[in-house]
């Protein structure tokens, strides 16, 4: 009877020990599996067959889960961003310290998709990544995550500032040649009398062909140093009324000879935080081409509405053909270069309005049909 007793009692403290050790492996095992799958690629990663996809692609993709942490990497982005081990489960900026990263994840929280964002890394040998980013959303709009590519663009950019500064040197180096040519010049047609002679008329050639190109390598060399993007504005609150009478003053005399008149029309109260300087030789180069390319009256003024302010230059011209109006502020861009070259254009002049604008967080546009003038807008965010 004692037998059997103790051996219902050892029979019930086994199966009890049998389920006490399930529990614990139970919960062991589901430990290490959540250890191992914040190192691994989320499922979703995994179903897509992601992984495999993007383990050779030269660009670095990134992709995020709902709680901002990262769920993959592939070894193109850890190289990019000097890792030395995979920085899946953790958040961005505990991974590559990156706020434009973080941001745009943020962003794309709210947004679709973001393209094109430039990021230039300093601690990365100024390494320059353009970025584009998508949102995954479940069928109900809940946010996922994100999925980031990250493009290297560093040796593009370096061969263009090479270009750029290519082109700055060469323009450099040409000034001083051309300033002494145009000296020599001048000289000799001060001392030809003969106004109707061989001399005089070659002189007069030579002359204007070194005004053409010193004109030319000026607009070269102002444009490159725009485009470099290693310009500092010297900001101040500017009258836009103030400018444009100043402008005019420089202009009289050429709006004189073409018979030209010149209205100001702006508000008095339109002012601006903005480079003076570059401003003026926005509107100026505006201005100046409303009275080269005809026209009776040249016509500037501002509109202030919903935090922009709006700098019209109008004219009164043979107006721009709509196919063009889209291309009018490319670089050398001419309707009729004959005509350009004729009033001494170089086809640079709204390529330089272009970028000034933009420096100034603006737009410029054009509105115009042929027969009709043009209307040159040039709109800048004001607080
Ligand atoms: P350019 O030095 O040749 O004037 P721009 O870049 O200033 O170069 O202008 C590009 C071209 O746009 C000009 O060659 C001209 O054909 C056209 N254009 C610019 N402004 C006007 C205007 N107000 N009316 C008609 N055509 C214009």
């Amino acid at each position: 009877m004692t037998a059997w007793f103790l051996s219902l009692i050892l029979f019930i403290c086994l199966i009890a020990t049998n389920y006490l050790w399930r529990q614990k492996y139970h919960l062991l095992s589901s430990l290490d599996k959540k250890k191992d799958e914040s190192k691994r690629p989320s499922r979703l990663v995994k179903d897509l067959g992601m992984a495999d996809m993007f383990a050779n692609m030269p660009d670095g993709i990134l992709v995020t889960n709902s709680k901002r942490k990262i769920d993959f990497a592939n070894p193109a982005f850890c190289k990019m961003f000097e890792l030395n081990e995979d920085p899946s489960g953790k958040t961005i900026m505990e991974a590559i310290r990156i706020h434009q990263a973080h941001e745009l994840v943020q962003r794309l929280e709210k947004e679709s998709s973001v393209t094109n964002e430039e990021f230039i890394l300093p601690n990365f040998n100024q390494s320059f990544l353009q970025v584009n980013g998508v949102a995954m959303r479940e069928s109900n709009g809940k946010h996922q995550g994100t999925i980031l590519v990250f493009h290297d663009l560093t040796r593009i950019k370096t061969l263009e500032n090479h270009r750029q500064e290519f082109v700055a040197n060469v323009s450099h180096e040409l000034r001083t040649p051309l300033s002494i040519i145009t000296g020599y010049v001048e000289t000799l047609l001060d001392s030809e009398t003969d106004k109707e002679s061989n001399n005089h008329r070659f002189l007069k050639k030579i002359e204007n062909h070194s005004n053409r190109l010193t004109y030319l390598i000026e607009d070269i060399l102002t444009l490159s140093r725009l485009e470099s993007g290693g310009i500092t504005l010297k900001e101040d609150h500017v009258s836009i009324f103030n400018l444009t009478e100043s402008i005019f003053e420089s202009l009289k005399e050429m709006a004189e000879k073409k018979g030209v008149c010149l209205e100001n029309k702006v508000e008095k109260e339109a002012y601006m935080l903005a480079d003076q300087q570059r401003l003026f030789q926005a509107i100026n180069n505006l201005i100046e081409n409303g009275i080269k390319y005809g026209g009776k009256c040249v016509c500037v003024s501002t509109e202030i509405n919903a935090g922009k302010l709006e700098i019209c230059v109008e004219d009164d011209g043979p107006g721009i053909p709509s196919e063009s109006s889209e291309r009018i502020f490319e670089r050398f861009y001419r309707i009729d270069k004959a005509r350009s070259r004729e009033v001494g254009g170089t086809g640079l002049g709204l390529s330089i309005v272009k970028h000034i604008t933009q420096l100034h967080q603006g737009t410029a546009r054009v509105e115009s049909s042929l027969g009709n003038g043009s209307r040159f807008y040039l709109s800048f965010p004001i607080e």
